[in-house]
């Protein structure tokens, strides 16, 4: 029998991306394999049952979604949800290992093979499984467009019968996947932008964007591991670092913090005296509210406002964006399914740097060596 994919609705609170779209179940039936969409998965993306049967796909009830070969989906699944899963099938979908552990013991207790998308390696072979930057794309173009909502003045430049309009500055902190995408948002909208990062790997990428590269006088001799991500800094550093950037903070209409650490706390760079610098009116989006926020003030999934300073502090900024949102990480699951399944099944390969990146669960065991810590902490 052919390769069962399934694809359950999602039931976090106000998650409405779903795994597959049926541009991509289209490609998986034409190889042969069989994909089974639970009843109105698709609804908070858009998309409906009648479109995922064109595509070839079964529409199914989420018992029968879940209990599939290999079930594909976006939030990490809840404790009854994983009871729904099959001894010996596969779960491929975002799973929070490092701050989640306890649901990757879980996964292995059901027997469960899991791959979780935050652990697919940065190498160029990668590139198109790469489910973090694609959502961490769409997290930052929004950021921008809800910053630009808030903000009580123009981002653009504007010359008018009425005067002259000065751009907005706009500070992005953090110019990995999301700080780029939302500097080549704010600068599509015409403010003025500068960004900074612990990296200087990306001072190019940054200016090649029409931002200022901010130059902080700070040494960080080894800010990035070798995967590329920044690492962590001492305590007293990170103190000095955000001192540093109070007077920057103070200047901006809009700060957009992005800074993480890999299963790490957020670093802290928007202090209160920081806040207390910025004018009434101007806003904070902050990108890192779900490991505590970049802003000391940041509430994680509210808005709070500090002297006029609106600080917004969303969680998940990719499921605002369903469709787009949903259409990418589709495409990355469909690499991840092409790399590692035909339509006899699944194939797992410890020798592949991808899969065993990936792979948390296996045989009954948690295998990722970082999670087993964290377990056994
Ligand atoms: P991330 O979300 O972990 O962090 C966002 C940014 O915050 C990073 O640029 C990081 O340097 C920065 N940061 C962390 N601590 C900071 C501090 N104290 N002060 C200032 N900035 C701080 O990172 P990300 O966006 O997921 O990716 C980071 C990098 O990984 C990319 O820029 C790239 O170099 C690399 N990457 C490689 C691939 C690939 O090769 N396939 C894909 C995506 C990303």
């Amino acid at each position: 029998m052919a390769l069962r994919i399934g694809v359950p609705a999602e039931t976090a609170a106000g998650e409405r991306r779903v795994a597959l779209v049926p541009d991509v179940v289209k490609r998986l039936t034409q190889q042969g394999m069989s994909v089974r969409v639970e009843r109105g998965a698709g609804a908070g993306a858009f998309i409906t049952d009648a479109e995922y049967e064109a595509a070839g796909a079964q529409i199914v009830t989420r018992e029968e979604a879940w209990a599939s070969d290999l079930v594909v989906h976006v939030q990490p699944p809840s404790e009854e949800e994983i009871a729904l899963l099959r001894s010996g099938s596969v779960y491929i979908g975002f799973l929070s290992p490092l701050d989640r552990p306890e649901v990757v013991e879980k996964l292995a207790r059901q027997g469960v093979t899991a791959l979780a998308m935050e652990l697919v390696p940065r190498i160029s072979r990668a590139q198109k499984m790469d489910a973090l930057s694609a959502m961490a794309a769409v997290a930052g173009y929004k950021a921008v467009l809800i910053a630009a909502n808030l903000l009580p003045k123009f981002f653009p430049l504007l010359t008018t019968a009425a005067g002259t309009v000065r751009p907005a500055s706009v500070l992005v902190l953090g110019a990995g996947v999301a700080g780029l995408q939302a500097i080549a948002t704010a600068r599509r909208l015409g403010a003025r932008v500068s960004a900074y990062d612990i990296r200087d790997a990306v001072k190019e990428e940054v200016q090649s964007l029409g931002a200022t590269f901010l130059e902080l006088p700070f040494e960080v001799p080894d800010a990035q591991d070798v995967s590329g991500y920044a690492k962590a800094l001492a305590e007293e550093k990170q103190r000095q670092q955000a001192q540093l950037l109070v007077p920057h903070i103070g200047r901006s209409d809009v700060v957009i913090s992005t800074a993480q650490v890999p299963g790490r706390r957020a670093p802290v760079l928007i202090t209160e005296e920081a806040v207390a610098a910025m004018q009434p009116g101007t806003v904070i989006i902050d990108l890192a509210a779900p490991s505590g926020g970049n802003c000391v003030l940041t509430r994680p999934g509210e808005t709070v406002v500090h002297n006029g300073v609106q600080i917004v502090g969303p969680l998940n900024l990719p499921a605002e964006m369903p469709v787009h949102a949903s259409q990418m990480y589709a495409r990355t699951l469909l690499a991840m399914i092409q790399e590692f399944a035909t339509p006899e099944g699944f194939k797992p390969d410890f020798e592949d740097e991808i899969f065993k990146g990936a792979c948390v669960t296996y045989n009954g065991e948690v295998v990722n060596e970082r999670v087993r810590a964290l377990l056994a902490a």
